[in-house]
């Protein structure tokens, strides 16, 4: 049995992964993390499904990695950027769903793999991977004349913007056409009049309700636009995602994968 590690447990997505823990033969729940004055805390992690699970929620990381296998973090960056120091020093994996990270934060990510299996993706469901590759793809058809546009929707608490999966679909666009994401002219609309360059990327960011995750991708030609679009209506998709990539990590001592080595995508 995998002994799992849920950070970010009285969360949204907290909540999912606690459910899909619960319903998989193979995974057990070792520890439940929160964040330092949470009101969960000292509570029984099963107690908002009815159950008695004997892990009690504490925002304790050391003790809680103790004998884990793999700590799942849905957090915020601070938050991940402790967890992944703490998972290092354990010798436990990560998967890494939090999104807004720096580039800064990015690198110690990166760095922390070459000691420590680590699956980070901002997006962990199947539809999302597969859109990325399509995009990829899209992109390196369409690669003159087109403008790309990014379309995001989320529910009014998500705190990043545009979302980590936008950002990551923005790559994918950049890759498509031969160049990173830095190296692109990002076309930002806020306090802008005028024509758009050709051959931007934009951004656009919607916030409202109860929103899972829109993300649309346009190729906007002279005469004709493509466009691409996922939309998720539960976030249990993310949450198994994620439970998938963590059994993923169980033979993986070391090294930086997403959800396409996860799922065997060709890259
Ligand atoms: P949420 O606000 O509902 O939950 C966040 C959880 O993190 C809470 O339990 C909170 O107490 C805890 N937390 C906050 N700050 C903390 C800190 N400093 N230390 C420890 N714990 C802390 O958010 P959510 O909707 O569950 O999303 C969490 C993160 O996951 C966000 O970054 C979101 O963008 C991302 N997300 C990723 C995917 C994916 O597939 N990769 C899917 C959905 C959400």
């Amino acid at each position: 049995m995998l002994k799992v590690v849920i950070a970010g447990v009285s969360g949204r997505m907290g909540h999912a992964l606690l459910d899909g823990v619960f319903s998989d033969n193979g995974l057990q729940l070792h520890a439940a993390l929160d964040r330092a004055g949470s009101p969960m805390l000292g509570r029984d992690a099963g107690e908002q499904f009815g159950k008695v699970t004997g892990v009690k929620i504490t925002s304790d990381v050391a003790p809680a990695l103790q004998g884990a296998d793999v700590l799942v973090d849905f957090t915020r960056p601070e938050a991940s950027m402790q967890y992944l120091q703490a998972c290092q020093q354990a010798n436990v994996k990560l998967v890494i769903g939090t999104t807004g990270f720096s580039e800064a934060e990015k690198s110690a990510i990166t760095a922390a793999a070459r000691h420590v299996g680590i699956v980070f993706a901002p997006n962990m469901s199947v539809g999302v991977t597969l859109l990325i590759n399509l995009v990829e793809q899209a992109a390196r058809v369409l690669n003159e004349g087109y403008d790309i546009e990014v379309v995001e929707m989320h529910h009014r608490h998500k705190v990043d913007a545009p979302s980590g999966t936008a950002l990551r679909l923005g790559e994918a666009a950049a890759k498509g056409i031969d160049k990173a994401l830095k190296d692109c002219a990002v076309y930002a609309r806020e306090g802008v009049t005028g024509e758009r360059e050709a051959g931007t990327i934009g951004f656009a960011t919607m916030r409202g309700g109860d929103v899972v995750g829109d993300h649309t991708v346009v190729l906007a030609g002279v005469g004709e636009r493509v466009e691409l679009t996922h939309k998720a209506s539960s976030r249990a998709t993310f949450a198994q995602g994620a439970l998938r990539a963590a059994k993923f990590l169980a033979d993986k001592p070391s090294g930086l994968f997403d959800m396409r080595d996860v799922l065997g995508f060709a890259k």
